[in-house]
């Protein structure tokens, strides 16, 4: 029987090494880094299966567009998540990341990413290469400069991941995972649950943008909101079949290793020329394949401490036909329509917050929890992930 359908037991009164409140990804690479160190690790989730950000996003290990600290801790993520994804049999492909360029800027800010990281980081391409790589009919090539293949990146499907994942916890003889049991209070030695306290010796809060439910103090001091995102699935055009995640110029506006190039800003520049629509729901034009073959496009983003449940559906719009231009195809067929939610906050793209002895709360309040999960797992049990102010 798999996890997500187990019946809800009980908590007993067996003490684990580490007790992980949130199943989502960030509490599940903490549980596979602390049972690989042979830690007993009891994880804790109110839900009856994943269905948080960890799996309503592309499952896009986007590790080359980082940079500094956070690019030290997405490149120690990558072996983390090729050796869970062993362990636990989920689909992980080395597939990489291509960045399509569609102007001169475009593919200026790429070249200047390949000075600075070299050749093999940064692969360029051609615009018939790009082409070929998005399987664009021939002579569909006509609005493409080049791009370039970012190796490093990874890809899982993020609705295998994470509750393959939770599966292989539960499986562990030194791991478990209590479903359906809401965490209501936290000190040090034990969790407060709907279905009674859970002991363990080191207590780690993974509950995304939900941190303001359990401590509202530490997450309005870290100015932590909820940044919500449209997202949708479509059918692939016949020729789309790579692995790698696809990113565009909106998405060079969002991540740290482009807009630190030199040409970033005359890209903002003409984006808000040609884009300005784009810009204002916060779009990061990108889509990735499933393997179903299905392709997850998005997103926009919109902040808020509470989220509304309405989506604008002009923003779906300008998403969908960026999204098929970029392809080459005059429109997409949608299977799936759904809205990711995750923590977000102006203060820091990390909240690490030890709350009391034994008791650590760790968030990723930037939108790449998925990059950095098992760099931060890794790190966290060798003493290296220092705590936020
Ligand atoms: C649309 C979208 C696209 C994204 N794209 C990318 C991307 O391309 N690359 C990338 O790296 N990241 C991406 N992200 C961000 C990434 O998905 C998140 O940073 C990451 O999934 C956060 O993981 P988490 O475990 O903290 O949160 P979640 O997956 O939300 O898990 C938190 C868990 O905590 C549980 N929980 C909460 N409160 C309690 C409680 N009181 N008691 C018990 N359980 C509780 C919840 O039920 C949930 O299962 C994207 C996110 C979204 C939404």
């Amino acid at each position: 029987m798999s996890s997500s359908t187990a019946p809800v037991t009980s908590p007993s009164t067996a003490r684990s090494d580490v007790v992980i409140v949130g199943a989502g990804i960030i509490g599940l690479a903490h549980a596979f880094e602390a049972l690989s160190r042979g830690l007993s690790v009891t994880v804790v989730d109110r839900d009856r299966r994943p269905v948080g950000a960890s799996v309503r996003n592309f499952g896009h290990c986007c590790i080359s567009a980082q940079d500094g600290d956070l690019l030290a801790l997405a490149q120690r993520s990558r072996p983390g998540w090729l050796r869970a994804a062993a362990a636990a049999g989920f689909w992980a492909a080395e597939a990489g990341t291509l960045v399509v360029a569609r102007s001169a800027t475009e593919a200026a800010v790429l070249e200047e990413l390949h000075a600075e990281r070299g050749g093999d980081a940064v692969r360029l391409r051609s615009a018939a290469q790009t082409a070929e790589a998005l399987g664009r009919a021939a002579g569909a090539d006509g609005d493409l400069v080049g791009g370039a293949l970012l190796p490093a990146d990874l890809r899982v499907d993020p609705r295998e991941a994470a509750p393959g994942l939770a599966r292989w916890v539960a499986e562990q003889p030194r791991g478990r995972v209590l479903w359906g049991t809401a965490v209501t209070g936290v000190e040090p030695g034990a969790v407060h649950t709907t279905r009674g306290p859970v002991h363990g010796d080191r207590i780690l809060v993974c509950v995304g943008h939900d941190l303001d439910y359990l401590f509202p103090d530490v997450a309005e001091d870290h100015g932590i909101q909820r940044c919500r995102l449209s997202m949708a699935r479509a059918e692939a055009p016949a020729g789309f079949r790579t692995d790698s995640a696809v990113l565009t110029a909106t998405s060079m506006l969002r991540y740290d290793a482009f807009t630190t190039r030199p040409s970033a800003a005359r890209l903002r520049e003409e984006a808000l020329g040609h884009s300005a629509e784009l810009l204002e729901i916060g779009a990061n034009v990108m889509f990735t394949r499933r393997p179903d073959g299905t392709v997850l496009l998005g997103d926009s983003h919109h902040y808020d401490a509470t989220t509304p449940p309405f989506i604008d559906e002009r923003t779906y719009e300008l998403l969908i036909d960026a999204v098929a231009r970029v392809l080459g195809v005059p429109r997409l067929r949608i299977l799936e329509r759904w809205q990711g939610v995750y923590a977000s906050s102006p203060r820091g793209p990390l909240l690490v917050r030890d709350l009391a002895p034994g008791v650590r709360a760790v968030s990723v309040t930037s939108g790449i929890g998925m990059t950095l999960s098992f760099g931060l797992a890794a790190a966290g049990f060798d003493g290296t992930l220092a705590a936020t102010a």
